[in-house]
């Protein structure tokens, strides 16, 4: 029997992202900025939890999913969780979202596990501007991890939060890893979620108009990329590949293909609104049997479906009713 995994509005649900911790090694201004307070580890998914969720959701068409968080490769035993979720039954593909800092050291079992594909945050090349925007001196070892993550033969995206007056004017310079390298430079939208808000956003039109002046050679890219909603481009003599996900100026709302699950086991319907439904309430009701608890699961897969808003709010921002932080969620 075929599952049916089609919300209300005929969107094909099969990608979830996971966040699976709060914790973060950076301290991005516009994510998690200095001061910020943490969650007791007891209210994190523990692994057992996440890999529960995880089958009984493959059991309702979810195949693909993204390891997010926080930072990921910072909860001890992430390479042993990715390889146990790419390993379950149902799951046909895995990726990672990672800020870079701890990438390098962990790429090799990343690869073992099954990962098919990395996307490091990047939004400066300027050592000075990346110390104020993520309160540590990485750039160079994100930069490194870049070249290696390219060098494992991943398939790797750059994704770089644009913001108004602070990273505007390195966009071509940023774009030139893509001419450069076997990498896709994708700039985001900086969505108006958590702190988020604190920044201006630029529309992706004015940025790919930029991009058009210093590559005149640039021309959509109708390849299909990954599970999102970005659209691409490219020139002959780029080796790598230019990206938009236009969250704010360009609703893609009518192909989302996506759930999240947040860090304390929240699962979400769309990144706009509050609106979930508590996973971890289930998963820690010691009056449930191991069935019970999965056919429960299961059964929140399905209400999710039919609750999944028809589209995102970003333009009235009145009507956005999530207040987590993006760390919390996973981007
Ligand atoms: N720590 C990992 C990282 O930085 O890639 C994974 C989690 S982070 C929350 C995932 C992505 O969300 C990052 O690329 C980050 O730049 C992006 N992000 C965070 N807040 C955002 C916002 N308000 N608008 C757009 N992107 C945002
Ligand atoms: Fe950490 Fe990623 Fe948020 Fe930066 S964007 S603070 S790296 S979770």
């Amino acid at each position: 029997m075929s599952i049916d995994n089609r919300d209300k509005q005929g969107r094909k649900i099969d990608y979830l992202r996971i966040s699976i911790t709060d914790r973060c090694n950076l301290r991005c201004c516009y994510c998690m900025p200095k001061g910020i307070e943490l969650l007791e580890m007891s209210d994190i998914l523990s692994f057992e939890e996440i890999e529960s969720i995880v089958r009984a959701f493959a059991k309702e068409g979810i195949t693909r999913l993204k390891i997010t968080g926080g930072e990921p490769l910072v909860r001890l035993g992430c390479e042993e969780l990715t390889a146990r979720l790419k390993a379950t039954a149902g799951i046909e593909d895995i990726t990672i979202t990672t800020n870079g800092v701890l990438l390098e050291d962990k790429l090799e079992a990343l690869k073992a596990a099954g990962v098919s594909g990395i996307n490091i945050s990047l939004d400066t090349l300027d050592r000075e501007k990346y110390k104020r925007i993520t309160g540590f001196d990485k750039l160079n070892k994100v930069l490194s991890a870049v070249d290696a993550a390219i060098a494992s033969g991943i398939n790797t995206k750059i994704n770089t939060a644009v913001m108004k007056g602070i990273n505007t004017d390195e966009i071509p310079e940023l774009a030139r890893l893509a001419r450069d390298k076997n990498v896709c430079v994708r700039f985001i939208e900086m969505m108006p979620i958590g702190y988020g808000t604190q920044f201006k956003y630029a529309d992706n039109s004015e940025v790919l108009s930029l991009l058009k002046r210093e590559y005149p050679g640039l021309k959509p890219d109708c390849e299909r990329h990954g599970n999102g909603p970005a659209v691409y481009y490219r020139a002959e003599d780029f080796k790598g590949s230019i990206g938009f996900i236009s969250a704010v100026s360009g609703k893609f709302c009518e192909s989302c293909n996506r759930m999240r699950l947040t860090s304390t086991g929240v699962l979400k319907y769309c990144l706009c609104f509050e609106d979930g439904k508590d996973l971890r309430k289930i998963l820690r009701d010691k009056s449930l049997s191991e069935e019970l608890k999965e056919e429960r699961l299961r059964e929140s897969f399905r209400e999710a479906l039919s609750k999944k808003p028809v589209e995102h709010c970003f333009e009235d921002r009145d009507r956005i009713s999530e207040t987590k932080e993006m760390f919390r969620i996973g981007g």
